[in-house]
Parts: C-alpha cells; sequence; structure tokens
C-alpha cells in the first residue's frame, strides 16, 4: 500500500477503510478481514460511529499483530476540553482493546455560532491532544472539519501543528483553498467521504471519464484523490468494492480532467457546515 509521510515522520497508508454506519450487525468481521488480506491497513473510526467496541472485538478475534494495523479515532463533541478529550481517548483504547492509536483527530471544531469562546475551546482540547501525544499514546494528532479560520486561531496557541486534516472532500466538493492552505503548513489532508457517500457517482461526466478511461466512477473519485496528494479512507460493506476501490494505481488523470472534476457543480455528499455544526453532529 502506497504510504504518505506526516509531519513528524510517521507513515500512513494513503488508502483506508471509513467505517461510518458500519456496526456489529453488518459483516465487519468479513470486512475487515478481507479488507487486511487485499493490503488495509488504515482503519477509520470514531467514537460517534459506536462501533469501536465492535472493531476492538474483530480486531482481537482475527489475531492481526497491532503494529501492521493503523488505527484511527475521533473525540466527539461532547467532549472538548483539556481533561475530557484524554478521558475520552483512554475511554476509546479500552474499546478498541489497545494501548495506543496511530491517529486521533477532533471531529468537529467548536462552530463560532454556537460557542462565543469557540478559539477557547478548540485551544484546550488542542492542549489535551497534544498531552496525549506527549504521553505516547497517540502517534499522530490531527483535526477534522477546520477550516482555514479554525487553523489560523489554533496557530496561536498550539505547540504541535495538527498533522493531518480530515475534511469532506470530492468531486462536487474539491476544497481547494483549505487542501492548499494545508500542503502549504505541512498538514496531510485526509479525504472523508471520498466518494460523496455515494451521492456524487451518477454524474453524467464522471460517467462519461469512467468509460473513457476503462474505469468504474468510484475509481475515477479515489483516483482524483491520489492526483491531490490526500489520505483516502472510503466505507463499503459490499466484498468486491473492497477491491473495487484498491485498483487506482494503475491509471492516472490528466491535469484536463482533472481540472474538469475540479469544475463540477457542487454535491456534498454530507454537506455538514463546520461553522454551524452542533453537539450533535
Ligand atoms: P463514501 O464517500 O466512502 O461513500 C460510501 C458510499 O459509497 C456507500 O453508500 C457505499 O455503499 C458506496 N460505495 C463504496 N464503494 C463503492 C464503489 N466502488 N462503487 C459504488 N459504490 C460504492 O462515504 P462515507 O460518508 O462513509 O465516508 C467515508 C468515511 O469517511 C466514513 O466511513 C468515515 O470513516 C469518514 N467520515 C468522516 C467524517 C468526519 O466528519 N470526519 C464525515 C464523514 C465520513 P456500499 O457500502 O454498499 O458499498
Amino acid at each position: 500500500m502506497v504510504e504518505l509521510k506526516l509531519a513528524n515522520g510517521v507513515d500512513i497508508p494513503q488508502l483506508g477503510m471509513g467505517t461510518w454506519q458500519i456496526n456489529d450487525r453488518d459483516n465487519l468481521l468479513e470486512i475487515i478481514k478481507t479488507g487486511y488480506g487485499l493490503g488495509y491497513s488504515l482503519i477509520d473510526t470514531a467514537a460517534a460511529y459506536s462501533n469501536e467496541m465492535a472493531i476492538g472485538k474483530v480486531l482481537e478475534k482475527l489475531g492481526i499483530p497491532r503494529e501492521k494495523l493503523f488505527l484511527s479515532d475521533k473525540v466527539w463533541n461532547t467532549n472538548r476540553g483539556f481533561e475530557a478529550v484524554q478521558e475520552a481517548c483512554r475511554r476509546s483504547l479500552k474499546k478498541l482493546k489497545t494501548d495506543y492509536l496511530d491517529l486521533y483527530l477532533i471531529h468537529w471544531p467548536a462552530s463560532p455560532k454556537l460557542h462565543d469562546d469557540w478559539k477557547k475551546i478548540n485551544a484546550e482540547t488542542w492542549r489535551g491532544m497534544e498531552k496525549l501525544y506527549q504521553d505516547g499514546l497517540v502517534r499522530a494528532i490531527g483535526v477534522c472539519n477546520f477550516k482555514i479560520h479554525h487553523l489560523e486561531a489554533l496557530f496561536k496557541t498550539s505547540k504541535i501543528i495538527p498533522m493531518v486534516n480530515q475534511l469532506e472532500l470530492h468531486p462536487g466538493m474539491p476544497q481547494l483553498d483549505i487542501v492548499s492552505f494545508c500542503h502549504a503548513h505541512d498538514i496531510c489532508v485526509e479525504a472523508s467521504s471520498p466518494l460523496g457517500n455515494g451521492e456524487i457517482l451518477t454524474n453524467e461526466k464522471l460517467i462519461a471519464l469512467s468509460h473513457a478511461k476503462g474505469k468504474t466512477v468510484a475509481q475515477i473519485c479515489l483516483r482524483y484523490g491520489v492526483e491531490k496528494g490526500l489520505i483516502l479512507i472510503p466505507k463499503t460493506k459490499n466484498i468486491k468494492r473492497l477491491q473495487e476501490n484498491r485498483e487506482i494505481y494503475d491509471f492516472s488523470l490528466s491535469p484536463q480532467e482533472i481540472s474538469m472534476i475540479d469544475n463540477l457543480p457542487y454535491c456534498g455528499g454530507i454537506g455538514i457546515d463546520s461553522d454551524e455544526v452542533t453537539e450533535f453532529g
């Protein structure tokens, strides 16, 4: 699996498995077992997905050596703050049956619309993330859904620059400004919903391009992320698609094709504005 390097030297697989809306009622064991067999080692979860315990049980059952996995988790909005984030991380570690995470992320910034003191809340939460990193409980720390103004505010107090910003990013939502900003600050961008939660897959221009390339629309979307130097975490419950989503390194997109995709009309798969997000998402 191709790897990217985070600012602190930690290698992160470019392609991982998203797990939102997958739980122990689904074929989680088969998904992780097959995915791992195909070379996926990055598993992206979050406290809010309510599947950490199920993932922990599956990993224990499969007996995959811990160092072969890249486990990524997120602290939820109700656990912001210096102490709360550290307690939340320890709870997540217990559920995942591990003593460290490879990447820990703040799921959403405190939003200026709901919190007058949003800068202070984010700064304190980040201080807790830095402590977890210094204590060796997490190998890398980052944020999700942070816009430029959230990051600029954070930089004023942070000792460590976030190593990752996970953002909804896909054709129809290319987020060009924030990607350039992050890359200029050595922050890796991880595309959540790289398939637009499935919504972009019926776009006519992408279908035409997929025919021209002899690839599926999903593969075009994921290759677009590769061309942009992103980390990608598509989610599928379909075992066959795990293989399909992996076959993205045997073709490329031309600058013209990338530009066409950059300019597709807005299509937000999830489309939550992080300046409006509530405690519940
Ligand atoms: P994706 O953009 O990955 O799309 C998932 C949808 O596409 C599902 O309906 C899936 O169906 C379908 N799909 C997957 N592969 C294919 C394929 N090859 N062909 C056709 N359809 C396909 O959606 P998510 O929103 O789940 O995002 C991915 C991950 O990003 C999440 O699981 C989560 O880990 C993370 N995330 C993080 C967020 C954040 O705030 N930090 C927000 C949202 C997501 P099927 O399962 O049937 O294959």
